[in-house]
C-alpha cells in the first residue's frame, strides 16, 4: 500500500494571544507534526511547549474517543444525549430560539463565546444576535481576559489600539512588566525579551507583582506589591516623577489633556505611604519611577494583573498616565502595550464581539454608531438596550431572565467566577447550546443540544494577535465526522432563524449571504473603511502573503506603531491623562478570610485543559493541582508539603493539597485556573457539588470594563481532618 504524501500548511497556533506562526505536516486526514513558521513575525520559528505539541493533542486516543462528530440533543437533562442530523439539531435549535424570543422578547437570549473563535466565527455571531435577534446579549470568554484593557485605552488614547509592537521590545531601554507572568503566559515573547537582555545587557527589566513568578525572578528589580495596589504604586510613581522633574512637560503641553487634575490628586500619593501600602521598600519604589523617567524608550507590558481587577480600567488608565506624562509613547521602545491572553480576543475586539461594543470599534451606546452599523447589516435597528456582560448574562440566566444561552468553544463551568451562580444559570435556562470539538468540557453536561465543531488544523480564517497583526488560519486536514466551523453552524441556523422573525430582515432574502470565511472577512473589512483600525488594505490574497498589523487602508501601508505623529484619535486629537482613584480590593481580606487567593496559568496549559489535559507530557511540569502557600504560612498552620487543606470563601470550598513556595508572599494563596472537575472537587455555600478554583471567586467586577476580579478573592486555610 503507498503512503499518502506528507504534506505541509501555514497557520496559527491556538493557544496564547502571542499568535505564533506553525507549519502543520499531514499525511491523509492525519496531522503528523508542527513546527514553528520561520517567516512569521510573531515567533521567527520557535514554539513554547503547549505550541510544539499541538500535532500529539490531535490524536491522542482520549481526543479520538471524545470528539464530538455529530450533533446531539437531550429531550430532558439528565438524559444521554442522542445522535440528530444537523438539519433537525438546527430546525430544533430554531424553533426554541423563536419560541422564547415570542414569549419573552429578544433579551430572554445570549451568546457567550470566545476568544478562540476565529474573527469571521466572532462576526456572525455578533450579527446574530445584534443585527437579526435584537439583543445585545453577545459577550465573551474574552471578557474575562481584556476588557479592563480596552476601557483603559479608550479613556486616556481614545480608542482601543495597543501602540506598540514586539519589535518594541529590542529598542527599550527599560521594560516594565505589570501583573503578566510573561514568561508563562506568552512564553515566546519573554523568550525575545531575554534574547533583547543578552544583546544589550544595559536593558533594565522591573516587574511588579505580588507573586514572585519566573518572570520576576528574571529582572533588575522586583516590586512584590500587596493585591489590588497597582494604582497607587503607579500614581506613587508619577509623584516621583514630578517632584525628580522627569516628566516631559513640552509633550503634556503639545499632546494631552487634563493633566493638572491629575497632577493635584498624585500629590497625595506620598512615596513613603504608597510604598507601605505596597509592601515594597520606598526606595525600590522610587528606583522603578526613576529607571522610567530618564531611560530614553519605556515599554511597559501588562496583561490579568491589571486586568482582572474590581478596579482594572483605573489600573491600566493608571499606567498609561505615566507614559503620557514622561512622552514614553509613539516612539520606538516606547509604550504601554497590553498583551491579549487568548490567541483572538482582539480579533473579537474588532468585529465588535462584546456586549457594549459594535463593529469596527463602534460603541454600543453611541446613536450614530448604531445607525451606521444598522446600515452596513441592512436591518432597521441595533438595539440601544446595553446587552449583558460575562458575569451579569449567568447571573441573569440564574435568575430567570435569559432562557436560552448559546455558548461556543468557551467552557463557563469552569472558567467563570462564582461557579454556583453559573452552575445555577445553565440548569435554569429552558435550552441551553454548546458548540465544541470535545465532548469533555463539565459545560457540555448542561447542553440540551451539542454541536460538533471543528478545531486547529481543521478551520479555516483569520485572528489578531497581541500586537495587531493579522494571521491567516489554514486547514490542514478535512473536518472528521460532521464537524462544522463554527461560522457555517451559525449562518445555518440564522437562516432558519430568518423565516421565524421576517420583520428583521427589512425586506432581504437574508443577511448572511455567505459561502465561504473570505466573504465573511470582506463584508468585515468594508465595516472598518474610515475608522481607527481600517483594514480595507487587507484582502485574503494580502494575508497570503505575510500576517499583516491593523491599520492598513487601501492603498496604504500597515501600520505597525501608533501615535508616532502625538495625535490621538480622541476630538480634540489629544491623549487624555485619566484622573483615577485609587480603590480598595472588592472583597478585602479580614479575621474570617485571611488570604488573598489569586489565580494564574501554569507553563504547559492551557485554560480548562480541553486540548493540553489530553497529553501526559504536559503533565510532567506540574502533575497535580495544589495551594501554594507561603513556608511561613504553612509552618504557623502545622502544615506540610501534600497536607490536604480546606480553601473556602465567601461562596463555596474545594480540598486541595498544600505546598510551600517562596514564589507567593504570606497570607496569600496561587492555585492554578486550569484544574477542573476531574481534579478538585468542593461545594458551594448551599452543598452543591463545584468543581475548580472558581467555585471560590467572586463576582465582583470593573463598574468600567465589567471585568471580573478573578486575581483576588478573601479565603481562609484549614487543615483537613482525615476520617
Ligand atoms: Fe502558541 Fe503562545 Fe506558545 Fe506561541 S507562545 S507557541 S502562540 S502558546
Amino acid at each position: 500500500m503507498t503512503q499518502a504524501a506528507v504534506r505541509e500548511m501555514r497557520s496559527t497556533c491556538p493557544y496564547c494571544g502571542v499568535g505564533c506562526g506553525v507549519i502543520i505536516e499531514s499525511q491523509g486526514e492525519q496531522i503528523t507534526g508542527v513546527r514553528g513558521d520561520p517567516d512569521h513575525p510573531a515567533n521567527f520559528g520557535r514554539l513554547c511547549t503547549k505550541g510544539s505539541t499541538l500535532h500529539l493533542t490531535a490524536s491522542t486516543p482520549v481526543a479520538l474517543q471524545t470528539r464530538l462528530l455529530q450533533p446531539q440533543r437531550r429531550t430532558q437533562r439528565g438524559e444521554v444525549p442522542h445522535a440528530v442530523s444537523w438539519d433537525t439539531a438546527l430546525t430544533d435549535a430554531a424553533d426554541r430560539f423563536a419560541d422564547i424570543i415570542d414569549r419573552h422578547g429578544p433579551d430572554a437570549v445570549g451568546f457567550y463565546i470566545s476568544g478562540q473563535l476565529l474573527t469571521e466565527d466572532y462576526y456572525v455571531f455578533n450579527k446574530l444576535a445584534k443585527g437579526l435577534i435584537g439583543t445585545n446579549n453577545v459577550d465573551t470568554n474574552s471578557r474575562l481576559c481584556m476588557s479592563s484593557a480596552v476601557a483603559g485605552y479608550k479613556l486616556t488614547l481614545g480608542a482601543d489600539a495597543p501602540p506598540c509592537n514586539y519589535e518594541d521590545i529590542d529598542h527599550a531601554e527599560v521594560i516594565f512588566i505589570a501583573g503578566s507572568n510573561t514568561a508563562y503566559a506568552h512564553p515566546i515573547l519573554f523568550r525575545r525579551i531575554e534574547d533583547a537582555k543578552r544583546v544589550n545587557p544595559r536593558l533594565r527589566i522591573i516587574v511588579a507583582d505580588p507573586r514572585r513568578t519566573e518572570t520576576a525572578e528574571f529582572a533588575d528589580l522586583y516590586l512584590p506589591i500587596q493585591p489590588g495596589t497597582d494604582v497607587a504604586l503607579f500614581h506613587g510613581m508619577l509623584h516621583v516623577l514630578l517632584w525628580d522633574h522627569l516628566i516631559d512637560p513640552a509633550y503634556i503641553a503639545a499632546h494631552t489633556t487634563g493633566f493638572d487634575a491629575l497632577k493635584r490628586r498624585v500629590m497625595d500619593f506620598h512615596p513613603k505611604e504608597v510604598a507601605r501600602l505596597c509592601g515594597i521598600e520606598t526606595a525600590a519604589l522610587m528606583e522603578a519611577a526613576h529607571w522610567f523617567g530618564q531611560s530614553k524608550a519605556t515599554l511597559s507590558l501588562y496583561c490579568q494583573g491589571l486586568n482582572q481587577s474590581s478596579s482594572g480600567t483605573a489600573k491600566n488608565a493608571a499606567l498609561i498616565n505615566l507614559h503620557l506624562a514622561t512622552g514614553q509613547i509613539g516612539r520606538p521602545g516606547a509604550g504601554p502595550f497590553s498583551l491579549t491572553g487568548q490567541p483572538n480576543a482582539m480579533g473579537g475586539r474588532e468585529v465588535g464581539g462584546l456586549a457594549n461594543l459594535l463593529s469596527a470599534h463602534r460603541d454600543l451606546a453611541n446613536p450614530e454608531h448604531r445607525a451606521e452599523v444598522a446600515r452596513l447589516w441592512g436591518v432597521t435597528d441595533v438595539p440601544a438596550t446595553p446587552g449583558k456582560t460575562a458575569v451579569e448574562m449567568f447571573e441573569a440566566a440564574a435568575r430567570g431572565e435569559i432562557k436560552a444561552l448559546w455558548i461556543a468553544c468557551t467552557n463557563p463551568a469552569q472558567s467563570m467566577p462564582d461557579q454556583a451562580t453559573v452552575r445555577r444559570a445553565l440548569q435554569r435556562c429552558e435550552f441551553v447550546v454548546v458548540q465544541e470539538a470535545f465532548a469533555t468540557t463539565a459545560t457540555c453536561a448542561y447542553a440540551d443540544l451539542l454541536l460538533p465543531a471543528t478545531t486547529w488544523g481543521e478551520k479555516d480564517g483569520t485572528v489578531t494577535n497581541s500586537e495587531r497583526r493579522i494571521s491567516r488560519v489554514r486547514p490542514a486536514v478535512a473536518a472528521p465526522g460532521e464537524a462544522r466551523h463554527d461560522w457555517c453552524a451559525v449562518v445555518d441556523f440564522a437562516r432558519r432563524l430568518e423565516a421565524r422573525l421576517p420583520e428583521r430582515l427589512n425586506g432581504r432574502p437574508t443577511l448572511f449571504p455567505y459561502d465561504t470565511p473570505e466573504a465573511i472577512w470582506n463584508e468585515h473589512r468594508e465595516s472598518t473603511r474610515g475608522r481607527d483600525l481600517d483594514i480595507t488594505g487587507l484582502s485574503y490574497a494580502e494575508l497570503e502573503r505575510a500576517p499583516q498589523h491593523w491599520p492598513c487602508p487601501e492603498g496604504q501601508a500597515p501600520r505597525a506603531r501608533l501615535y508616532e505623529d502625538g495625535r490621538f484619535p480622541t476630538p480634540d486629537g489629544r491623549a487624555r491623562f485619566a484622573d483615577v482613584a485609587y480603590a480598595p480590593l472588592a472583597e478585602p481580606r479580614d479575621a474570617r478570610y485571611p488570604f488573598s487567593l489569586t489565580t494564574g496559568r501554569l507553563r504547559d496549559h492551557w485554560h480548562g485543559m480541553s486540548r493540553t489535559g489530553l497529553l501526559g507530557r504536559l503533565f510532567g511540569h506540574v502533575s497535580e493541582p495544589a495551594v501554594q502557600l507561603h513556608p511561613q504560612d504553612m509552618e504557623r498552620r502545622g502544615l506540610k508539603d501534600g497536607d490536604l487543606v480546606h480553601l473556602t470563601s465567601r461562596r463555596g470550598s474545594i480540598v486541595l493539597p498544600a505546598q510551600g513556595s517562596a514564589q507567593v508572599g504570606l497570607a496569600q494563596a496561587f492555585v492554578a485556573m486550569h484544574w477542573g472537575e476531574e481534579f478538585v472537587s468542593g461545594c458551594g455555600s448551599t452543598g452543591e457539588r463545584l468543581t475548580g478554583v472558581n467555585a471560590l471567586t467572586t463576582p465582583a467586577f470593573c463598574p468600567s470594563s465589567k471585568q471580573p476580579e478573578l486575581k483576588h478573592t478573601a479565603v481562609k486555610v484549614l487543615k483537613a481532618e482525615l476520617p
